[in-house]
């Protein structure tokens, strides 16, 4: 076998990661390539929905998360200053999942547990520090180059490689949409809330008179994160004292807060026009984007790399590579119509002023968690299962 006889992943982000896992554990000889000198530890993803955590379970990466995240049975919507809210329990998904609850976690644990796991495959390899500057492919072959002037030779090449993706560029494949106007600030804070706002669960999205937050607790203390309104000087944003300034708004208390992390991020919603050409492919953050209200990015990706790498052992195996087309005909329209639009409409209802609209969607959304029929479908759509049992296109 050539060393060009292997399937390269460019990005150990944990799409990448997750996806060179199921490849070798198929016995692919699979070489990931990653930019950064070590696993990347930004913040952003930190739920993980009960899919996800079924198919982590088939990795054996489940149980791993579990012992370093939060279980999270209820999730709220509220009034932030009369604490009305609409709350949801996910026990109603008991007889549709083995995990009836969101795990708060950070995705910087499933990049290292993952990571773990394919240092122990023989069939895999991953490279640190080797950056991606050019993609191209013939009929019989996928090559990559890298900063260095390296040339890698792979017979499939998984663009896991993020929101600049440089394998989507190469393949000049549209990545339309928008940049919602907003920056989302996360604070990660060891100081729990669970004094000022016993009844807060878990995953709390709350509507603040001018604004809105969410609060994720998380191991150990809260991961706050919120939309400050005048973004034009960063640093001051990001400041100490306009942190505690924030987190003394929301929660009053004498002691100064213990704040870990701080980290800004623009969002956007965006989706690949194709996720393959010949022997390239896209998933993850390189296939589409979405705001973060509900958690859905990350899942996505991982959902993605599933059904990729299910076709990619068979096509291994020898069957027709047009079963690679089936993957792009599932997996897009699920980002489409189910991760862009619910994590939109969850976005834009958090996003709601007006005191009157409000009111008119937390009735609705109590109603809805009163209603065992409604509430199992609400929480069958933004927890992932629905998507997932979307007929194929
Ligand atoms: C504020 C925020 C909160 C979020 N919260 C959630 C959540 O709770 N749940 C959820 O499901 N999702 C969430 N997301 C989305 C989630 O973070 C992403 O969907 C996820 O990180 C995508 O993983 P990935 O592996 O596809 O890409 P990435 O994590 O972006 O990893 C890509 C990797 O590719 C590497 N790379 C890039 N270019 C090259 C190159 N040229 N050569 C080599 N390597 C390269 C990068 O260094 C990186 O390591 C959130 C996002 C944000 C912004």
């Amino acid at each position: 076998m050539s060393a060009a006889d292997r399937v390269a992943v460019v990005g150990a982000g944990p799409v990448g990661l997750v996806l060179a896992l199921l490849l070798a554990r198929a016995r692919i000889p699979v070489l990931v390539v990653e930019q950064g000198e070590a696993l990347p530890t930004d913040l952003r993803a930190s739920t993980f929905h009960p899919p996800t955590l079924e198919m982590l379970d088939g990795l054996g990466l489940a149980a791993g998360m579990l012992e370093l995240g939060e279980r999270t049975p209820t999730w709220q919507i509220r009034m932030h200053e009369t604490g009305e809210k609409a709350l949801f329990d996910l026990s109603v998904l008991s007889g549709d999942t083995r995990y009836p609850f969101r795990l708060q976690c950070e995705q910087a644990n499933l990049a290292r547990l993952a990571l773990e796991a394919l240092r122990r495959e023989p069939c895999a390899e991953v490279r640190f520090s080797t950056r991606i500057v050019r993609a191209t492919q013939d009929d019989d072959r996928a090559e990559l180059e890298t900063e260095a002037g390296e040339r890698i030779a792979a017979r499939w090449v998984v663009g896991c490689d993020g929101a600049r993706s440089i394998v989507r560029r190469a393949l000049d494949i549209a990545f339309d949409g928008t940049t919602y106007p907003e920056t989302i600030v996360l604070v990660v804070t060891t100081t729990d809330f669970r004094e000022s706002f016993p009844d807060w669960s878990g995953v709390n999205y709350a509507w603040t008179r001018d604004g809105n937050f969410a609060t994720l607790r998380q191991r150990p203390g809260r991961r706050v994160s919120y939309y400050p309104q005048d973004v034009s000087d960063m640093d001051a944003v990001l400041s100490g004292a306009n942190i505690e300034a924030f987190l003394q708004s929301i929660a009053p208390r004498p002691a100064p807060y213990a704040v870990d992390r701080v980290a800004p991020y623009r969002v956007h919603q965006r989706v690949a026009a194709t996720y393959r050409v010949g022997r390239m492919l896209l998933a993850g953050d390189a296939a589409h984007l979405n705001s973060p209200t509900g958690g859905m990015g990350l899942n996505s990706g991982v959902h993605d790399a599933f059904n990729l790498a299910g076709k990619l052992a068979r096509v291994w195996a020898g069957a027709d590579a047009a079963l690679l087309d089936a993957y792009v005909a599932e997996r897009r329209p699920v980002a489409i119509e189910h991760v862009v639009q619910q994590s939109d409409r969850n976005r834009s209802r958090m996003k709601e002023r007006d005191p009157e609209r409000r009111r008119a969607i937390l009735a609705d959304l109590q109603a809805t968690a009163a209603d065992p029929a409604r509430c199992r479908a609400f929480l069958l759509r933004s927890s992932m299962i629905e998507g997932l049992s979307r007929p194929a296109a």
